[in-house]
C-alpha cells in the first residue's frame, strides 16, 4: 500500500483495536485501514454523547452538546489566530466536520455568510433547529476559507476531501494532531484514523496549491468534567476550561496562484 502523501510504499506498522496500520517510511504519514462499517458510530447518538465511555478508550464526545460553551470558546481562540491573516468579515465560510455548528454560529456573529457540512443526523439537526444553520451533508460552490478543525483525521479518505476543499476555497485552517509535536506519539480514540505531521501535512497541501503560512502547536481547551472523569465519576462541576498542551497543531494555508485577496 502506497502512502497518498509522498507514494512510497508504506510497512504494516501495527494492529489497533484489531484493524491493521501502516507507517510510510518516506514522510512518516500513519494511517489506520478502516471500512465504512467500522466507521458507522460517527452516524450515532452516542457519537455526540459518549458520557465516560468517551474518556476510557473509547470513541466519541463526553457530551458535546453539555459543552457547547468551550466550543465557542475554541472557536474565538482559532478565529484570533486567522485573524492575523485574513480578517473575518463579510466573507463565506465553510466548515467540515462542523458537528452542531458553534463555530459556524460564531463566524456568523462577525459578520460571515457560513454553511456547514456534517454526517451526523443529531448533529445536523440541533445546528438547523436551534440556531437556525445552514448545514448539509455535503457542499458545492466556494468560500473564502475552510475549517476543517480536527476532522481531517477522522475521514477514511482525506486525501479525496482536502482535494475538494482546496478547489472550492482560497484559505484553509486545519487543527489535527502532529506524530512530530510536543508528546511522543500514541494513537488516540479509534475515530482518529490518519496520523500526520507538520512536514507531510505541509508536502501535501503545497502538491494542492496551497502555501502553508502558519504552522504551530495548538493548545485546545478541555472542560474539566472530561478531565476530571479519568480520576473519579462523574461530578457536576460548573462550567470551567482551561488549556491543556498536546499534539495538535494548526496549520493556515492559503491558495497559491489565481487567489482573491482577503489580506488585511
Ligand atoms: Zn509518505
Amino acid at each position: 500500500m502506497n502512502c497518498f502523501i509522498c507514494n512510497t510504499e508504506a510497512n504494516y506498522y501495527k494492529t489497533v483495536r484489531s484493524l491493521p496500520s501502516f507507517k510510510c517510511p518516506g514522510c512518516g504519514l500513519i494511517w489506520i485501514v478502516a471500512t465504512e462499517k467500522d466507521t458507522a458510530f460517527y452516524l450515532s447518538d452516542e457519537y455526540l454523547k459518549a458520557d465516560g465511555k468517551a474518556v476510557n478508550e473509547q470513541w466519541g464526545y463526553w457530551d458535546f452538546i453539555a459543552d457547547e460553551y468551550i466550543h465557542r470558546k475554541v472557536a474565538g481562540n482559532i478565529f484570533r489566530t486567522v485573524s492575523k491573516f485574513v480578517k473575518l468579515k463579510g466573507l463565506k465560510i465553510l466548515e467540515l466536520g462542523c458537528c452542531c455548528g458553534f463555530l459556524i454560529d460564531e463566524a456568523r456573529k462577525l459578520g460571515n455568510q457560513v454553511q456547514g457540512v456534517e454526517i451526523n443526523p443529531k448533529a445536523i439537526k440541533y445546528g438547523r433547529e436551534v440556531s437556525g444553520l445552514d448545514i448539509n451533508t455535503d457542499f458545492d460552490g466556494t468560500f473564502d476559507i475552510a475549517f476543517l478543525i480536527g476532522v481531517l483525521d477522522h475521514l477514511r479518505n482525506p486525501r479525496e476531501m482536502l482535494e475538494k476543499v482546496c478547489k472550492s476555497c482560497d484559505w484553509i485552517v486545519i487543527t489535527v494532531t502532529d506524530t512530530a509535536g510536543f508528546l511522543p506519539f500514541y494513537f488516540l480514540k479509534p475515530e482518529h484514523l490518519t496520523y500526520f505531521n507538520h512536514t507531510n501535512l505541509t508536502m501535501l497541501l503545497r502538491g494542492m496549491g496551497f502555501e502553508v503560512v502558519l504552522n504551530r502547536l495548538y493548545f485546545t481547551y478541555y472542560g474539566i468534567n472530561e478531565f476530571i472523569y479519568r480520576f473519579s465519576k462523574k461530578l457536576n462541576l460548573p462550567n470551567f476550561s482551561f488549556k491543556v498542551p498536546g499534539n495538535e497543531m494548526i496549520l493556515v494555508a492559503k491558495k497559491m496562484q489565481g487567489q482573491r485577496i482577503f489580506e488585511k
